[in-house]
């Protein structure tokens, strides 16, 4: 379509929860819009609640690209309003028909009841006028054109367009999480599946290497545009003078346990002093030697704060078909920067009980009174 004047928006799972929760959440879902056009320099004139639509009258073709990063938006249709009138909605649909050519099929969403035709009926309408003024043929099941009527509180919205967003739920509905962000592909895959639920995100680095530090960094610049306006600031711990710490008094095969177990107890402080109520990681069962079940429980035992992990279940190739749809798997560094600690045979079945040991062989003692 070349020319809109108003972006229409639909959400899915919000509309399900208790009015209460969702006037919150529509509230949330407008500023997140608002905020993310504003930071991307998107034109928009107003963003407005119409019946369990929202609208932005906006004609900046950005509104493509840019509404996709806002979370909870189902999918959104770059639309011309007019008002809910049977010649009006002809006029324009035929408009929008004579822009293309081959089969088209109109298809009609009376969102709201106030309108006098039934769906069907204001489908077969216009799908009879466009036809005899054009000549194309109709085709309902593989149409080369769909043109969408939505009737919403006395407008209507006519478009050839529907743009699928990610859903979730607006970022800042549920609480706030601190994500475990290495530079490498899974993890921020972990925390944009995070951001996706509606959670706030404090990204946290462990530092190893400089190279890896600004991977990190490249990451968190990708990831801010899912932020929509909420803080999203890089933090960085230094963590490898901690580590070769351990290599010299020699942690050896542990010290991959040793490491994550760091990250996790050090990670579980800062979510008790920043009001954060839980970890977020990107392990996936079984991927590499400390992602076994063993070494998981012993990475994570007696933590006060859940330790979460969105990516447990999948398999290496869809995550990286995510990491490469939102955005991350272009600055992500893994195949190329090694961890310099890692042992050449690490332990992959970890017992508790053999860990305090090689903890207090290591004086790392810190890691174990946590509970
Ligand atoms: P990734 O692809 O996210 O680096 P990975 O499969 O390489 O993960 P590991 O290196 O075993 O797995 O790390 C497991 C998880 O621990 C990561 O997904 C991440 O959440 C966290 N992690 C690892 N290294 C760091 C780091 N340097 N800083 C912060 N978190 C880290
Ligand atoms: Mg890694």
């Amino acid at each position: 379509m070349d020319k809109f004047n108003s972006l229409i928006v639909r959400y899915s799972e919000i509309g399900l929860k208790s009015s209460h929760v969702r006037r919150e959440m529509e509230r949330l879902l407008i500023r997140n819009l608002e905020e993310t056009f504003r930071a991307e320099g998107v034109h928009f004139i107003k963003i407005v609640k119409r019946a369990s639509r929202i609208v932005v009258y906006t004609s900046d073709p950005r509104v493509r690209k840019v509404t996709k990063w806002v979370f909870g938006v189902k999918s959104y249709s770059p639309s011309i309003e007019t008002e809910a009138q049977i010649d009006e909605i002809k006029r324009v649909a035929l408009s929008i028909a004579a822009q293309k050519e081959g089969s088209f099929a109109v298809r009609v969403q009376r969102v709201t009841k106030d309108f006098p035709l039934t769906s069907v009926e204001l489908a077969r309408d216009v799908g009879g006028l466009i036809k005899g003024d054009t000549g194309r043929p109709v085709d309902l099941s593989d149409p080369d054109q769909e043109i969408i009527i939505e009737i919403v509180a006395g407008k209507a919205y006519i478009t050839d367009e529907r743009i699928e967003g990610y859903g979730g739920l607006p970022v800042g509905s549920q609480g706030k999480v601190i994500a475990l962000i290495s530079s490498g592909i899974d993890s921020p895959v972990a925390a944009w599946l995070m951001m996706r639920r509606g959670a706030v995100v404090i990204p946290v680095h462990f530092r190893k290497t400089p190279e890896e530090e600004r991977g990190f960094r490249e990451i968190v610049s990708v990831l801010k545009r899912y932020s929509h306006g909420v803080r999203f600031e890089p933090v960085v711990i230094e963590h490898g003078s901690a580590l070769r710490e351990f290599v010299e008094k020699g942690a050896r095969e542990w010290t991959c346990l040793l490491c994550k177990r760091r990250m996790l107890v050090i990670a579980n402080r800062m979510a008790k002093e920043v009001g954060a109520s839980a970890v977020v990681t990107g392990d996936s069962l079984g991927q590499v030697a400390s992602q076994t079940l063993d070494n998981l429980e012993v990475e994570s035992r007696c933590l006060e704060k859940p330790v979460l992990r969105p990516l447990i279940g999948m398999d290496k190739d869809d995550i990286v078909k995510l990491a490469k749809e939102i955005g991350t798997y272009d600055v992500s560094i893994s195949y190329d920067v090694s961890c310099p600690f890692v042992p050449k045979k690490p332990k992959t079945k970890g017992k508790w009980r053999d860990f305090v040991k090689i903890a207090e062989k290591v004086g790392a003692e810190e890691l174990l009174h946590t509970c």
